[in-house]
């Protein structure tokens, strides 16, 4: 089992263009680079296969629906659900998420609640507010401590009223994996959805929802080499069957009449107007690449890598790091006593470092921990052992230069 970081960074023209020879891309948790295939994937589309699907009998109408729903196949393979008919293209995880907040809760009673954790995305946060306002449902939330949900205390919190448990399979601020077998079997056979935001999970370990025995599944292509604007929700078919839809218009209708409509089969009924086809041309040209490479290798080096960075960081006095190199999705987050994040960030990023600073979308979870910001290095597969070590000897002088600084600006510290 051999994987190289240097080979496969090859297939990604963004690092052989010249002005990013020197760059080290350290914020893969927010997008990653795109190989070649899908960039070629993209004009591809335009250039040879450009109708809207579906509505048309025309070659290129025909030829585009073809890919469609070709991908659509290709993704349910991906996933592992039972049917492409399981398989929703959506813009990316926040609307995958919209959509099944709204469509879920629209049935439920006034009193019925929805189980979240604290460490949650504000894509899987914010939208079930929104809803709980609107259908008077109450949040709950899973047991954490300083910020991060026990998940083995769901039990605590779940009840005859719990009809939807919506959480991250992955936390894109820590980096941590859930423990989706423990979670499943503290769920039981209760009577209630399931919903997993895997946009994190999903662009490090394959995922196979029939194992995992979830309800609902959510991830962005962007997230795993593919293009922006284009994600998918698996959700179980007897469940997406008797479910109403989000957005009505075009597409999602079978027979439409002044006063009502009637909705297209699934998926259709939940995919209204026209998709980013360009994007899910992308996603198949993605798919087909993720197939090609040794998963576990990758997923080994991936591994080795935060690992290290964990290790390496660990040696630095005074730096706090809030990740754990347990069951890390290759996160590392920390703050430094002394030192502003975004001071930190800039300096890398005149080192051409690319990091991210702030709270990642994930304010609850922070602030519970006692932060407002951290910085946050997050790897993908072509990443390497030189990238790591160049950024821990950029924050390693930062450091040192810091402590040489006898008159730092004040407000400096503050941002821990
Ligand atoms: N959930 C998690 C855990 C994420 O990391 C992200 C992206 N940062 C999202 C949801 C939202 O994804 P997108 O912005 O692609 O819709």
């Amino acid at each position: 089992m051999h994987f190289s970081p240097e080979y496969f960074k090859t297939h990604f023209p963004l690092f052989a263009q010249q002005e990013n020879r020197n760059l080290v891309y350290l914020d893969n948790a927010a997008t990653t680079q795109k190989p070649a295939c899908v960039i070629d994937a993209l004009r591809d589309f335009y250039l040879h296969s450009n109708a809207n699907t579906h509505r048309s009998s025309h070659r290129l109408a025909r030829r585009a629906t073809e890919m469609v729903e070709g991908v659509r196949r290709a993704a349910a393979g991906f996933l592992n659900a039972r049917s492409p008919r399981e398989i929703i293209f959506t813009r990316g995880a926040t609307e995958g998420l919209n959509l099944l907040a709204n469509s879920l809760c629209g049935t439920l009673q006034a009193g019925d609640e929805v189980v979240l954790s604290t460490a949650e995305h504000h894509a899987n946060l914010v939208p079930w507010q929104m809803m709980a306002e609107r259908y008077g449902l109450t949040l709950r939330f899973v047991p954490d401590a300083r910020g991060i949900p026990q998940f083995d205390r769901i039990g605590e919190v779940l009840s005859s009223r719990t009809k939807i448990v919506s959480v991250t399979a992955g936390s894109n601020a820590l980096g941590f994996r859930t423990d989706l077998a423990a979670l499943r079997a503290s769920l039981g056979d209760r009577n209630l959805y399931w919903v997993l935001d895997g946009a994190q999970l999903a662009a490090h370990d394959p995922v196979d929802v029939a194992a995992i025995g979830c309800d609902f599944f959510v991830c962005s292509a962007h997230k795993f080499y593919g293009p922006t604007g284009i994600g998918l929700v698996f959700g179980k078919e007897e469940h997406l069957r008797s479910m109403p839809p989000w957005q009505g218009g075009g597409e999602m209708i079978a027979d439409v009449d002044l006063l009502s409509s009637a909705y297209a089969e699934l998926p259709h009924k939940f995919e209204a107007g026209t998709s980013s086809l360009a994007g899910i041309a992308g996603l198949g040209a993605c798919l087909e690449f993720i197939a090609r490479q040794d998963r576990v290798a990758m997923a080994l080096h991936e591994q080795q890598l935060q690992q290290y960075l964990h290790e390496k960081l660990s040696q630095i006095s005074e730096l706090h790091l809030l990740s754990n190199p347990r069951h890390n999705l290759g996160i590392v987050s920390f703050t430094h006593p002394r030192c502003a994040a975004i001071d930190l960030a800039q300096w890398l990023d005149g080192r051409d470092i690319a990091v991210r600073v702030g709270h990642h979308c994930a304010q609850p979870l922070l602030r519970a921990a006692g932060h407002t910001a951290t910085l946050r290095a997050s790897l993908a597969a072509y990443n390497t052992r030189a990238d790591l070590d160049r950024f821990v000897a950029a924050v390693e002088e930062f450091l040192r230069q810091l402590d040489s600084d006898t008159d730092p600006e004040p407000g400096m510290a503050d941002m821990t």
